[in-house]
């Protein structure tokens, strides 16, 4: 029984779970209410993670870049594009789900009568002051995702010079990271039950108008993804690499059908270098050293995703988003995708960071956990395809690329 049930794929389990719990929904009605515990605890699972998941590997990131000063010409350059197309990719999500308003219609919070959790009335200079975490084991007691980032990045900059002194500190990161990446997948198999559950709850309350806002995220996911592989990537090909653009589509593909198939990056990791290297002509040192920085820090599907949820999930609470918090989802959705590990729902994991900076109701996940595996794999093949656009680029400028073999198309 067990085996028969871990012989079914997560995504597939989860994707049953979604459409049994609408079924349930519909057959009890406001009795579905009785098994939203099961969601709620689901939901407490996901909580569990963060503060861990994301000091280390949001640490071990920051190590893996090796030294500071080593760093230098190629890391700056892929760091800078990084940054650029993420925040190009945030500010699609946000405008897509700012014009299309997929949460609105269908005012949760307000059903529920609960309380709508409004930001904080403060001052910038307090906003500000706030960041800096006095205590920082007290802001991870309490759970306070900004201030926690500050120190995670300090303290990862801090590693990064230390150097040779604080090698096991990097060998307890990196291996912290490994296991809270464990825990993700533990937590992970809750799914199909939280899934079950919420959805019961979701059909069974709110009905089939409930149903239709998870259509149309799905449709804007694809939408927003396919905006940045054809129209942002097109663009640093052609303006920063100056390189054809058909040729790359032709060199890429075997990499974005697995990042596809797996929704994974770093599953895809092997077959992206190999593509980048014999079919794009990038030199070994670039390629490597972009590609699998990459494929950790550089998701720009994950990051469009986030900035639509975040607006998603505000717009279903019925919460108004300020400049500020249009400056949190910036900052944190970029951050998240840099944690993000390239692993299968790892996106999923990522939106608390996001929601809990603007605060939105973590519930928010739940909406959206069911059609997550779809969106994921359009999702990682945007992140696949930016992690070899940014190569080529820096291959480019950095005058390691091979033209004679980016453009041949005896690919591999
Ligand atoms: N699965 C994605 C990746 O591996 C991350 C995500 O969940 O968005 O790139």
């Amino acid at each position: 029984m067990l085996k028969a049930w871990f012989a079914i794929k997560l995504w597939q389990r989860v994707l049953g779970a979604l459409v049994l719990g609408i079924i349930a929904g519909f057959v009890l009605g406001e009795e579905a209410q009785s098994i939203r515990w099961i969601g709620d605890l689901f939901i407490r699972a996901i909580k569990m993670l963060i503060v861990p998941l994301i000091f280390f590997s949001l640490v071990s990131g920051i190590a893996a870049l090796g030294d500071l000063k080593k760093l230098g010409d190629v890391g700056g350059k892929a760091l800078a594009l990084f940054l650029l197309t993420a925040l190009a990719s945030i500010s699609l999500g946000l405008t897509m789900g700012t014009v299309f308003e997929p949460g609105i219609g269908l005012d949760v919070a307000l059903a529920q009568g609960s309380d709508i959790i409004a930001p904080p009335d403060m001052s910038w200079t307090d906003r500000l002051l706030a960041l800096i975490p006095e205590n920082p084991v007290m802001t991870m007691a309490e759970g306070q995702i900004l201030p926690l980032i500050i120190f995670a990045v300090l303290f990862g900059i801090s590693l990064l010079m230390a150097g040779e002194e604080a090698a096991p500190i990097v060998k307890i990161v990196d291996a912290g990271a490994a296991v809270m990446q464990k825990m993700t997948m533990i937590v992970m198999e809750l799914t199909p039950f939280g899934v079950f559950a919420l959805m019961a709850w979701v059909a069974g309350t709110f009905g089939f108008e409930a149903l239709l806002p998870l259509a149309t995220m799905v449709g804007l996911n694809y939408a927003g993804c396919f905006i940045i592989i054809l129209v942002v990537y097109p663009l640093i090909l052609r303006f920063i690499a100056r390189l054809p653009v058909m040729d790359f589509y032709r060199g890429i593909f075997d990499a974005q059908a697995v990042a596809f198939s797996t929704a994974s990056s770093n599953a895809a990791l092997p077959v992206t270098l190999r593509c980048v290297q014999r079919n794009l002509g990038v030199s070994r040192s670039v390629s490597s050293f972009v590609v699998a920085l990459g494929a950790t820090i550089n998701m720009n599907g994950t990051a469009m995703y986030l900035g639509l949820v975040a607006v998603f999930g505000a717009q279903l609470y019925g919460i108004e988003l300020t400049a500020t918090s249009y400056l949190l989802i910036a900052v944190t959705a970029t951050l998240g995708s840099v944690g993000a590990a390239g692993i299968p729902g790892s996106g999923l994991i990522m939106m608390s960071l996001v929601l809990s900076a603007i605060g939105v109701p973590l519930e928010t996940i739940a909406f959206v956990a069911g059609i997550n595996h779809i969106m994921d794999m359009m999702r990682t093949m945007t992140n696949v395809t930016g992690d070899a656009t940014i190569a080529v680029a820096v291959g480019r400028m950095a005058g390691e690329i091979d033209v004679e073999e980016y453009v041949s198309d005896d690919d591999v």
